[in-house]
C-alpha cells in the first residue's frame, strides 16, 4: 500500500500533532508536563486533554521564570497544579553566571553560590504557595551536565529536598544516568514523605528499591519504545499504588507517534501500553493512576 493511501497529507506529516486517542473511561492526571514549551494556549491544551479523560495536569517549572509561570497558571486553573524548581541542568548555569529565565530585570546575579542561593530563595517563596504541590524537577543529570557542573547540581538537589520537606510538598526527581547518586543523596538528606521519580528510567532492580522506600514511579511515553524493555520490566514489578503516568510533553511522545510533538491529550496512548505490560484492564489501571497522583501531590 502506498504510504499515503487512506491518510490525509497531514497524517503523514512527521511534524503534525498526533490524532486524538479514544477517551479513557476513568479520568487520569498527566503527572508531569511543560505546557509552556508546547504550541497553542493553556486553555486549548487542557480542553483537548479533558476530551480524552486527562482532566488534571501537573505543570513543572525548570527555572525561575518557568516556575513563576507554573505557579501563576495553577492559580488561574483549578485542574492545573504546579511544581517549582531549578532543573538539574539549570543549577550549574546559574552558578556559572549564565542563567536562563531569570525574569527580574536588573537583578540578574553574576553567578557563584550566591546566585544559586538567590534563585533557591525564589523557589522557596513559590513552594509556599497553596497551588504549588511539588518541588521539582530537581535531581541529577549526568547526561547533559558534565563533571564541572556536578557540585552545583548536588548542592541544588540537596536544597530542593530541604525546601520540599519544610513546606510539606512532593519532591519531583529528574534522574538521568545518575541512579546511584540520586538514591544516595535522598537517603543522606532523608527523603520527603512523598517523592516522585519523574520519567522513571531505572530497571526492575531499582524499582524494588523505590518500592521499599515508598517512592512513586512516573512512567512517560518512552515506556512504549521498542528499546525500553528495562522500563517495561520495572513497570511490571512496581507496586500498583506507586505507579503514575506522565507525558513530559513536548518530549517523549509515545509510539507510534515518536518524534512528533507530545501533549497531555496523548496520555491515553501510554496508559494503554502500561495496562498491556501489567496485564490489567485500562479502567483498573486508570483508577489506580488517578488515586496515586492525587496522593503523591496531595490535591
Ligand atoms: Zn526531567
Ligand atoms: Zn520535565
Amino acid at each position: 500500500m502506498p504510504s499515503n493511501a487512506g491518510h490525509s497529507p497531514r497524517d503523514d506529516d512527521k511534524l503534525a500533532a498526533p490524532p486524538l486517542p479514544a477517551p479513557l473511561q476513568v479520568p487520569v492526571a498527566d503527572s508531569h508536563t511543560h505546557l509552556d514549551m508546547q504550541s497553542g494556549t493553556v486553555e486549548e491544551a487542557l480542553a483537548k486533554a479533558a476530551s480524552v479523560g486527562v482532566t488534571t495536569v501537573v505543570q513543572v517549572g525548570c527555572d525561575i521564570k518557568g516556575s513563576q509561570w507554573a505557579a501563576e497558571t495553577a492559580a488561574a486553573h483549578a485542574d492545573v497544579h504546579a511544581a517549582v524548581a531549578l532543573h538539574p541542568n539549570e543549577a550549574p548555569r546559574i552558578v556559572h553566571g549564565d542563567p536562563d529565565g531569570w525574569s527580574r530585570q536588573g537583578a540578574r546575579p553574576a553567578g557563584g553560590d550566591a546566585a544559586l542561593d538567590e534563585a533557591l530563595a525564589e523557589i522557596d517563596r513559590l513552594a509556599a504557595l497553596p497551588q504549588v504541590k511539588g518541588v521539582g524537577e530537581t535531581g541529577l543529570d549526568y547526561f547533559r551536565t558534565g563533571p564541572e557542573g556536578k557540585a552545583a547540581q548536588e548542592r541544588s538537589f540537596r536544597a530542593h529536598i530541604e525546601i520540599a520537606k519544610r513546606h510539606g510538598k512532593a519532591l519531583v526527581i529528574h534522574d538521568r544516568d545518575a541512579h546511584a547518586d540520586v538514591l544516595r543523596i535522598l537517603k543522606e538528606e532523608g527523603a520527603p514523605e512523598r517523592t516522585v521519580f519523574h520519567c522513571y528510567s531505572g530497571d526492575a532492580e531499582m524499582a524494588g528499591i523505590c518500592a521499599r522506600e515508598g517512592y512513586f514511579m512516573s512512567f512517560a511515553g518512552n515506556v512504549t519504545f521498542k528499546n525500553a524493555q528495562n522500563l517495561r520490566d520495572a513497570l511490571a514489578v512496581a507496586p500498583p499504588d506507586l505507579v503514575l503516568v506522565e507525558t513530559d510533553a513536548p518530549f517523549l511522545t509515545p509510539a507510534p507517534y515518536r518524534g512528533r510533538p507530545n501533549a497531555p491529550y496523548l496520555v491515553p496512548v501510554t496508559v494503554r501500553a502500561m495496562a498491556a505490560v501489567r496485564g490489567v484492564d485500562e479502567d483498573v489501571l486508570a483508577t489506580a493512576l488517578a488515586a496515586n497522583t492525587a496522593r503523591a501531590f496531595d490535591y
